[in-house]
């Protein structure tokens, strides 16, 4: 199954386009994007027998994010051992967690302004948590789990490397630097949802390429770990780590500029499409 956010309202997405949810449904369901995922496992129950019917083409334009209003976002650093390894850091025996704020949260396409000129790129596969997860064991993790999207942890490096301790969660939180989309993937679309190839596109070379498969610490292993400390709730969204290729790494370094073209891209789920501008004066 698939869903989307369409300018605010969900939608179900089929072979003939988009069905909107609450109409269907009778207002069963609300057009909520966000409320969808307090009542997952009745909503999937619901979409596997829904009749089909209602649906229409639509402007992929209108795509926003498919868990647009999370009480959590959590971004999981260091979480690939080539990324790790590029960085200059030691694996970690844990996740190293921090936040993006949720108001960084956008959709798949439009503009970027940019901070400054130390703005980096991060394709991440993101995971929305569709079952309230609290002290569950790694082998139940996939059953918290709504979908599965694209995202990007877009970094400021000069803010999130600022001061003698580095402040992720400011660093990777500036308007616009957490899109995702283009809508969301029930695990059950993929052939192995373990393994899946992620990579992204500066004006159309690729910068990065790596498969969910390396991840140190996987989406289920990642709700374990989480939900260890804390309960994680519906809607929440995990940014799960980026494989290497990272500007910052890079040599000579290299950051997005006004005009670029960034193109991500997750198998499986599909493309996001940003293009960065200026910063605001
Ligand atoms: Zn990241």
């Amino acid at each position: 199954m698939r869903i989307a956010n369409l300018d605010g309202r969900l939608v179900l997405l089929t072979e003939d386009g988009a069905v909107d949810v609450e109409r269907a449904s009778g207002q069963r369901f609300s057009a909520d994007p966000h409320a969808v995922y307090a009542r997952w496992d009745e909503f999937a129950s619901w979409a596997a027998d829904a009749p089909v019917t209602g649906a229409e083409a639509f402007d992929e334009a209108g795509l926003r994010a498919p868990s647009p209003t999370p009480a959590q976002v959590f971004g999981v650093g260091l979480n690939y051992r080539d990324h790790a390894a590029e960085a200059g850091l030691g694996l970690p025996g844990s996740p190293a967690v921090f936040t993006k704020f949720p108001s960084c949260l956008t959709g798949p396409y439009g503009e970027v302004a940019l901070t400054g000129s130390t703005v980096d790129w991060e394709v991440e596969l993101v995971a929305v948590i569709g079952r309230e997860a609290r002290n569950v064991p790694a082998e139940h993790g996939w059953d918290h789990v709504a979908g599965l999207t694209a995202g990007q942890d877009l970094s400021d490096r000069a803010v999130q490397l600022a001061g003698p301790a580095p402040q992720f969660s400011l660093g990777k939180s500036a308007p616009g630097f957490g899109p995702t989309g283009p809508w969301l993937v029930t695990s059950d679309e993929f052939a192995d949802r373990d393994n899946l190839e992620l990579g992204c596109a500066v004006n159309g070379e690729s910068v990065q390429k790596g498969r969910t498969s390396d991840l140190i610490f996987s989406v289920p292993e990642l709700v374990a770990r989480l939900s260890a400390i804390l309960p994680l709730l519906t809607g929440d969204v995990i940014f799960t780590g980026t494989p290497s290729g990272v500007g910052m790494a890079r040599s000579p370094q290299r950051f997005l500029a006004a005009g670029d073209d960034l193109v991500t891209t997750i198998e499986g789920i599909g493309t996001m499409r940003h293009r960065f501008t200026e910063e605001p004066s």
